[in-house]
């Protein structure tokens, strides 16, 4: 079989970059090869009642299949350079914000119309956040929300599939130079393998460690990159209502006084849950909100998070994440949760005392003492950043505000990729999370807007 190009992988940033390709060249013959299922059929079987952990299925409806780790997600479109990936090194600033407002026509195009666009700019808590230590990254962001996320990927699946060839549970073991370009293997079979003029990888986080793999056979140059751990915050909605109902969701950044590390919010979800998070077996915690308010809470959810970079001589930053989670995992069965008074006062959090507290937790997890997994320095990074939220925010250092931990956001290597995107190979690109350049719906889906971009122009000029 002889494509034009070869998409691996049907997250944002394979999805997007079909999408473009069947826009602006609608002559190529193009593939999509995705390892999960279609949308309508991911189903983690975790129901809360007969299965209430992760079994570790084959692969993972949460991560994996059509919409890929985005198909269940809040839906943040965060249209800015500051965070989300440094998509900008490559392309450019004022590229990479124009394809991420693009991507944004698209998503409102198909079923996001009714959705809101927040934004920082001019906003009065630029200012109360300075004053407090306190400094507010500008960006704007769609909510498409759960709901509405799930139909945006429905349309435009709907609309391409006549167009684009989707094959679903089809794992790509292996990607291979062949003098035309690149065959593309998929099973156990001699047979089992398709060849393509271009092929664009872009795997995500689930895909990491096959990325590698890909890199070390083809010998294209990596990087390590940096992992992010710390806690999610619960609390009562109202508390942060002033900021959540003006901007949905802000990125604050607090400079610690102590050891000069940055910690951030991260992931902010308004009315929203906090859920559960499993990465190759490690049980971790995440959180997302509703646009529908039928199913919002009175809670409101968000991260706080350290970045830690290792090179030299251990380089494994994900390891380190990994080890910490796991030690979570031991110690709790799963995610911990304890209230900010007990981790100040250094005890741990019984079931009582969460019961009497005035944050009705949105997750079943075991109360236990945060302190007995992460790290000193960034546990007391987080103590004084949420006092210092405290200042714009009165009430997020109440003794009942709920930290759930640990919350780890891994990141894959960063593979090396020019300003096309494309790898030291001629017609291998590599796109979205899985390139380490990304980590957002809206960067990764830029990406692939990219690269489509290139591969239609390559063929005009070609034809002229
Ligand atoms: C619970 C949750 C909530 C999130 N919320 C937000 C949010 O609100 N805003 C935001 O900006 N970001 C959010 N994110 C992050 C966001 O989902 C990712 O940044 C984004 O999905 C990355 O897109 P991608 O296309 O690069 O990779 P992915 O979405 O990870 O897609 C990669 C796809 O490749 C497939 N694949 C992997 N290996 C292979 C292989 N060998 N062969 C074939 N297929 C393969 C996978 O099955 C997967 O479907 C969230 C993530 C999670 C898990």
């Amino acid at each position: 079989m002889k494509y034009d190009v070869i998409i691996v992988g049907a997250g944002p940033g394979g999805i997007f970059s079909a999408y473009e390709l069947m826009k602006k060249a609608p002559d190529l013959r193009v593939a999509v090869f995705e390892a999960g299922y279609p949308l309508e059929k991911r189903r983690c079987p975790i129901d809360g009642k007969k299965v209430k952990s992760c079994v570790k299925c084959k692969v993972c409806a949460i991560m994996s299949g059509f919409g890929g780790a985005g198909a269940f997600s809040d839906g943040k479109y965060n249209i800015t350079n500051d965070f989300g990936g440094t998509l900008y090194q490559h392309i450019g600033r004022h590229e990479a914000i124009e394809l991420m407002e693009y991507v944004d026509e698209i998503n409102v195009s198909h079923g996001g119309g009714g959705t809101r666009k927040f934004s920082t700019a001019g906003t009065k808590f630029k200012k109360i956040c300075m004053q407090n230590k306190l400094k507010l990254l500008d960006a704007s962001v769609r909510h498409l929300g759960t709901d509405i996320n799930y139909i945006v990927l429905e349309n435009l699946y709907n609309e391409m599939k006549d167009h684009i060839e989707f094959r679903f549970r089809t794992s790509v073991e292996h990607v291979e130079a062949i003098p035309d370009g690149y065959r593309v293997r998929y099973g156990d079979g001699e047979e089992d393998y398709a060849d393509c003029a271009k092929c664009i990888i872009s795997v995500g986080r689930s895909g990491s460690k096959w990325m590698e793999t890909v890199c070390r056979e083809l010998d294209i140059p990596t990087a390590s990159n940096r992992v992010d751990l710390g806690v999610r915050v619960e609390l009562p909605a109202v508390i942060f209502s002033d900021l959540t109902d003006e901007l949905y969701e802000s990125k604050i950044v607090y400079r610690t006084e102590k050891f000069e590390d940055n910690v951030r919010t991260f992931c902010m979800n308004p009315n929203g849950i906090v859920v559960n998070e499993n990465t190759n077996g490690i049980v971790t915690v995440n959180g997302h909100s509703y646009e529908g308010s039928e199913r919002q809470t009175e809670n409101t959810n968000f991260a706080l998070l350290v970045a830690k970079h290792f090179s030299e001589p251990f380089k494994d930053s994900n390891g380190y994440g990994e080890s910490i989670a796991r030690l979570s995992n031991m110690l709790g069965g799963g995610v911990i949760v304890q209230r900010f008074g007990d981790l100040v006062r250094g005890r741990r959090s019984n079931v009582k005392r969460i019961e009497e507290g005035m944050v009705q937790p949105t997750l079943a997890a075991t109360p236990g003492d945060l302190s007995l997994v992460l790290p000193k320095r960034i546990l007391d990074g987080i103590i004084e950043m949420i006092y210092a939220l405290d200042k714009i925010a009165p009430g997020t250092a109440n003794d009942d505000t709920l930290l759930y931990g640990v919350e780890v956001k891994f990141y894959n290597m960063e593979v090396e990729i020019d300003e096309n995107l494309e790898s030291r190979h001629k017609g291998l690109y590599i796109i979205g999370d899985g390139s380490g350049v990304t980590h957002s719906l809206s960067h990764a889906s830029a990406s692939g807007i990219h690269v489509a971009r290139r591969i239609a122009q390559e063929g005009k000029s070609r034809r002229q």
